[in-house]
């Protein structure tokens, strides 16, 4: 390992501060679980290590002015389990009960997740379903990130945390008749990232009938997470039928690119599998939206 100076500072100027004096040798932390083994491996050198983990501004979960809002400090453990994210994003907080094992969960952060760019992180599919945002500080600046953009390519952030910080995460309260969804396929005994994961965020129309706006991110089936966007104008454009959801879980399956691999399986096999998960999320979150609905 590589750096020489790990700082743990209480608040966030001070963080920035350390970074900026670092001049571009320095590195925010969060669980680690990500960084120390790039670290180890020489992926990235870093001569100053900035945790940002005593923050404590930065743990927060809260719904504030229709917004969820979502710290940086905040692990994959606490996110799953949280009611307001339960309630209001199901998807997020079951991507992340799903990551890694209980140790990961335990200290790795969902800001990690995005910032590692990988393309089918588990807590990155669902926020990209959720059309998240990052606020990204930097000493003098401040900018609000689209999370879409937050990509450059497998394991290229737009954000640099050796100058920047993602201080929070921030996406829209679930709308009247909303539902969120993921689904995950995965080798049995794996504790790494899925073969293919993927999240929805349906907004259906009062009868329940049409879906008013379908958001659909897939993973890992481009170089970074993936909005299968004809899918999703499909959906938004007919009356919900079983030939529209199998069309519209045919088009996302015919939009994603997914590479061959030994570790995570072919791309016929894997794009033959978008459809399949596909098909079935959109049905079991329609049936379930009008479950619910009818119980009222
Ligand atoms: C055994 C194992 C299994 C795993 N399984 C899964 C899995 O199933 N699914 C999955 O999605 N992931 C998995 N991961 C990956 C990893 O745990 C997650 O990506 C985790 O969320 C990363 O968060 P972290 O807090 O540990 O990030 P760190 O390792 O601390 O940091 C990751 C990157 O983000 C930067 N960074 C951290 N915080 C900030 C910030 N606030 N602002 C700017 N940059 C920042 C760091 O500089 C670094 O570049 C696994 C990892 C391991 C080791």
């Amino acid at each position: 390992m590589n750096w020489s100076a790990y700082e743990k500072p209480q608040t966030l100027s001070e963080a920035l501060t350390l970074l900026e004096k670092a001049g571009g040798k320095g590195r925010l932390i969060a669980g680690g679980t990500d960084l120390v083994l790039q670290l180890k491996r020489g992926g990235c050198r870093a001569d100053r290590l900035v945790d940002i983990t005593g923050i404590l501004e930065l743990k927060k979960i809260e719904a504030l002015d229709g917004w969820i809002r979502i710290g940086a400090a905040v692990t994959h453990a606490q996110a799953a389990k949280h009611p307001l994210l339960r309630q209001e994003a199901a998807a997020l907080a079951e991507g992340c009960s799903q990551v890694g094992s209980p140790q990961i969960r335990q200290v790795g952060t969902l800001v990690g997740n995005i910032v590692s760019a990988q393309p089918a992180a588990d807590a990155a599919i669902p926020l990209l379903a959720l059309e998240a945002e990052l606020k990204v500080l930097s000493v003098g600046a401040e900018r609000w990130l689209p999370l879409e953009e937050a990509y450059q390519g497998i394991g290229l952030s737009t954000v640099d945390p050796t100058k920047e910080a993602v201080t929070e995460i921030r996406f829209r309260k679930m709308e009247e008749n909303g539902a969120t969804g993921f689904f995950r396929m995965a080798r049995r005994k794996a504790l790494t990232l899925p073969m293919l994961n993927g999240a929805l965020a349906l907004r259906f129309d009062p009868s329940l009938n049409r879906v008013e706006k379908a958001r659909i991110a897939i993973g890992p089936v481009a170089d970074r997470p993936y909005r299968a966007r004809g899918a999703e104008a499909y959906l938004e454009s007919v009356a919900i039928s079983k030939e529209a959801i199998a069309e519209a879980a045919r088009i996302a399956s015919a939009e994603a690119n997914p590479r061959s691999s030994l570790i995570r399986g072919g791309a016929t096999y894997r794009k033959e599998m978008v459809r399949l998960y596909l098909t079935r999320e959109i049905q079991s979150l329609v049936d379930e939206t009008k479950k619910r609905e009818q119980g009222r």
